[in-house]
């Protein structure tokens, strides 16, 4: 049986469990009223998830609620935190503009924070505006329910909300409002600034995030439970940036406050998904020096749980920590080595063996410019008896010259497994995306939103929502951009 979902919005059981922690943790807000809102986007599948009816959409209590203009049963709050900004520590940051609605629980008995970001100014917002644009609410919609779909763990987004409201960045765009669910929106950072500002609050902040969120799994009563919490940030984690790194995922700015203390993707700026192969890929014009370029993602967050370490040390003693620590390399590599061999579509890891097997590739394809995800899809299509049978692959390259040296080596590798080739398709296509959120697409489907018009938003939504399905008469949304299509430029301003 379906479980009930909550008719409206107000219907859906709502608490504010943040705020029993002590006051300096968070500050009281409200949602600043966006001009001539209007629904640009919404995901069924993220209502259904939080426990809501998808017919709430066209409620218009809902887009009142979300923008401020209609009070729930509890009072939103911004929560305080900070964090390490390019390797930096900046002592004050905080939900400059996000307010957090409340935590609803499901009828299968989970929690989400319902958070609405771009809320207009909250205590912590500094010098900045409070909102956030149109442009970079939708990028966030159609990347967390895209990484939702390839079982990348992260936030979800249920929708955004535009307007007419004029906000300044590089040029003039339009505020909007991009309402995100998340098991919790704690942050490494969330501890650090707890740990330096309120040492007194550390226990309260860990035995919090226990109990309310890792229920289960880490049990509130146990003398090392402040240690099993750094365990499990540090494994989930690692199985985190592994799925990233197999997916071909760069978030673009891996600061400590956009790191999730329950290992989910957290916070869509200048992210994006590898395209032409190019292991050292920086999406993110505002970073120069690469700290955050795709292959630098897994030590990057090994140094942010370090940070954490840093934070929980009057809570965890040094020589637990480190033990703790220790554990990422290993627990990433298993992971990124299985996610790579049900990729490969290989019957076992043959160690040493098959990691120069995934590296002569990765290096074939960064030589060949060969499309990241057209490439493992159609590896599925390599029959080892039949030689023609990897034309898909030559045609994900560029120049498909360099494929011809790993090409044999493959081929041989499937014939060691012998597994029955249509068994070995299905279950690649199972976990190779033919639609991944191609930045191109994301930019199409946003002049459209800014020109008053969401379908695209929703067409492109309802494919990424189905990656790994053949769709047909979507075909054009597998494609990377044209070879002279105008590469769009990714900041940090949104
Ligand atoms: P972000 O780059 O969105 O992760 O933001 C970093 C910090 O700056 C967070 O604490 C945000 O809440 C805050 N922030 C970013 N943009 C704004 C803005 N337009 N108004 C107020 N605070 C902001
Ligand atoms: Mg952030």
């Amino acid at each position: 049986m379906a479980p009930m979902l909550a008719p409206s919005l107000a219907a859906l059981p709502l608490e504010q469990r943040y705020a029993r922690l002590p006051a300096p943790l968070w500050t009281r807000e409200r949602v600043t009223p966006l001009d001539a809102p209007w629904l640009v986007g919404w995901s069924d599948d993220a209502a259904r998830a939080l426990g809501l009816d998808p017919a709430a959409k066209d409620d218009p209590a809902t887009l009142e609620a979300f923008n401020g203009q209609r009070a729930l049963a509890v009072e939103p709050v911004a929560m305080a935190y900070a964090g390490h900004q390019f390797g930096v520590w900046v002592p004050r940051l905080g939900d400059g503009r996000a307010v957090l609605l409340g935590e609803a629980r499901t009828p299968g008995g989970e929690t989400w924070d319902v958070q609405v970001k771009g809320s207009g100014r909250t205590a912590f917002s500094r010098v900045f505006d409070g909102r956030s644009v149109l442009r970079s609410a939708v990028r966030e919609l159609l990347a967390s329910e895209a990484l939702d779909a390839l079982g990348i763990p992260t936030t979800r987004a249920l929708c955004v909300v535009g307007s007419r409201t004029p906000v300044r960045r590089e040029e003039e765009e339009t505020g909007a409002l991009l309402v995100r669910l998340a098991p919790t929106h704690v942050r490494l950072g969330t501890f650090e600034w707890v740990a330096r500002s309120h040492p007194e609050h550390l226990a309260a902040l860990a035995d919090h995030v226990i109990a309310e969120d890792l229920a289960g799994v880490v049990d509130p009563t146990a003398a090392d439970r402040h240690r099993r919490l750094l365990d499990e940030v540090v494994h989930r984690t690692a199985r985190l940036v592994a799925a990233w790194q197999a997916h071909g995922f760069v978030h673009g700015v891996l600061n400590t406050d956009n790191l999730s203390i329950v290992g989910v993707t957290l916070d869509y700026g200048p992210f994006a998904f590898v395209e032409a192969f190019d292991p050292g890929l920086v999406v993110n014009h505002s970073d120069p020096g690469g700290r955050y370029a795709f292959d630098r993602q897994p030590e990057v967050c090994l140094w942010n749980l370090g940070r954490l370490a840093v934070a929980l040390a009057p809570l965890v003693p040094r020589e637990a920590a480190e033990e703790a620590l220790a554990a990422y390399g290993p627990e990433f590599g298993r992971a990124y080595r299985e996610l790579m061999r049900k990729k490969l579509g290989l019957a076992g890891w043959r160690g040493d063996e098959d990691d120069d097997l995934l590296l002569a590739l990765l290096q074939t394809m960064s030589e060949g410019q060969a499309d990241l995800a057209l490439t493992l899809r159609a590896l599925g299509r390599v029959d080892p008896a039949d030689a023609s049978s990897d034309a898909p692959v030559r045609a994900a390259f560029r120049d498909p010259r360099p494929w011809a040296g790993v090409a044999a080596r493959y081929a041989a590798r499937l014939r060691q497994d012998g597994l029955d080739p249509a068994a070995r398709r299905a279950a690649m296509d199972a976990v190779n995306p033919r639609y991944v959120l191609r930045t191109h697409l994301a930019q199409r489907a946003i002049e459209r939103a800014q020109a008053g018009d969401g379908d695209e938003v929703a067409r492109l939504l309802r494919v990424l929502r189905r990656p790994f399905d053949e769709q047909p008469g979507e075909e054009a949304y597998a494609l990377p951009p044209p070879a002279d299509a105008p590469p769009v430029a990714l900041s940090c301003s949104s």
